[in-house]
């Protein structure tokens, strides 16, 4: 076979290949393995050769009918993987930002029934299509900013049809755009009002109806709880997980974001793949998430879309071993930006991430912690072809330069599906 798709001259390939087949931690997580005037070679909706671009034009076959990019004054990095969004949901709360601006603190909003209630009520009216819509156009706008696979939560239902709606919309979304959704079952996100003197009763219905429901009809690969002081309690967490795991997900959780209650060390007991948020994670989560090899899923533009003071122990928990990854958080609250590229300038100027990490933390790291390591978040041979190509001299620069979208070109399995 032939190559389709030639990029040629770019004067940086980053290819987060690493050396290991892990997650990169520690000072490994600094390697990019950069290819100066670099070249990719595609076949089809496969990566074929990478490498500098004398050595990969001397091993490869083109004719005319070969796509040429010319990369010269470009870097190229793997598509982008952002690991934790909520991209399915109805409605929107721009009218609580005002609430925020007031200093009224989340868990309040909440208890107000404002905040992720209110997204609730929305999706339970939206149709099964709207969402649908809905979810097309942001993760068109994900991709547009370089974004190739993400994961995507249910839990704006919180009741078993709604629930069900929101996971067969996702699938939908993910069949009808180019970007890959890894689906996952978040119906313990919230306590819906109807069960709010009650939150165990309602954890049955999680239990015992929605996960029987998502097993059967394969709707999600992993189950993910909300852990959270006047949320769920580590004990009703675990109730969850446990019977999640005995149906075959595999799991994640929303752990440690505003209250240590010792999420992260459930996660490592449990072997979740991922924990996520973790802002005030202990010191012993941080030494079991890394003895456990669970990746940690930070999320700093949620911390700074909350104008919070205190951000994730990044580089405590990069120190202790434990795998990073970033991701946008997406959803109407907390986080509606979903935009990595915004993350890259975050995780740097917040987290005191280098942008090295940071690239690796938004490919390959982040590619385990949506359990697709062997085919995407790294540029090599027999992997997805999803490139993203940016208007950058190299890859620091896109730490530099904030709030502006350097996408060239963005090409998905192969097929150019961007281009600037
Ligand atoms: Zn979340």
């Amino acid at each position: 076979m032939k190559t389709t798709l030639l990029i040629k001259n770019a004067n940086q390939v980053v290819t987060s290949r690493g050396a290991s087949g892990k997650p990169l931690i520690g000072e490994d997580l600094k390697d990019l393995s950069v290819i100066e005037d670099g070249a990719v070679a595609v076949q089809g909706d496969k990566i074929k050769v990478v490498g500098p671009t004398a050595a990969v034009l001397n091993l490869v076959e083109t004719d005319e009918s070969t796509r040429m990019i010319d990369a010269s004054g470009k870097v190229v990095l793997p598509g982008l993987v952002d690991p934790h969004t909520h991209v399915v949901f109805g409605g929107s709360r721009e009218h609580e930002l005002a609430l925020k601006l007031q200093g009224v603190p989340y868990l309040e909003i909440l208890a107000r029934g404002g905040g992720i209630l209110n997204s609730v009520e929305a999706t339970r009216a939206a149709s099964e299509e709207e969402l649908i819509k809905s979810g097309i156009k942001y993760c068109r706008q994900m991709l547009a900013q370089g974004t190739t696979t993400a994961e995507a939560k249910s839990g704006y239902g919180l009741t078993t049809e709604a629930e069900i709606k929101t996971l067969r919309a996702i699938r939908r979304v993910d069949r009808e755009q180019p970007v890959d959704l890894v689906p996952t079952f978040l119906g313990a996100h919230a306590v819906p009002k109807e069960y709010k003197d009650d939150p165990d009763l309602y954890l049955d219905l999680v239990i015992e109806e929605m996960l029987p429901r998502v097993a059967e009809e394969k709707l999600a690969r992993y189950c993910d709880v909300f852990c959270e002081e006047g949320i769920f309690s580590v004990e009703q967490s675990r109730r969850v997980l446990e019977a999640a795991r005995e149906r075959g997900f595999d799991l994640k959780m929303h752990a440690d974001e505003i209250v240590p209650l010792g999420g992260a060390e459930l996660a490592a007991e449990l072997g979740a793949i991922s924990a996520d948020h973790l802002l005030v994670i202990s010191d012993r989560g941080i030494e079991k998430m890394a003895e456990a090899g669970v990746i940690a899923v930070i999320l700093p533009g949620t911390t700074f879309y909350l104008r919070e003071d205190h951000y994730a122990p990044a580089r405590k928990m990069i120190e202790a071993g434990v795998p990073v990854a970033l991701a946008t958080d997406f959803n109407p609250g907390s986080s509606p930006n979903n935009n990595l590229q915004l993350i890259i300038n975050i995780a740097c100027l917040y987290l005191r991430m280098t942008p090295s990490e940071v690239i690796n933390a938004i490919t390959i790291n982040a590619a385990h912690a949506v359990g697709c390591p062997a085919d995407i978040g790294s540029l090599e041979e027999g992997k997805k072809a999803d490139l993203v190509l940016f208007d950058a001299p190299n890859y620091e620069y896109l730490a530099y330069r904030y709030g502006t979208n350097l996408i060239s070109s963005v090409i998905k399995n192969g097929e150019i599906v961007v281009e600037v």
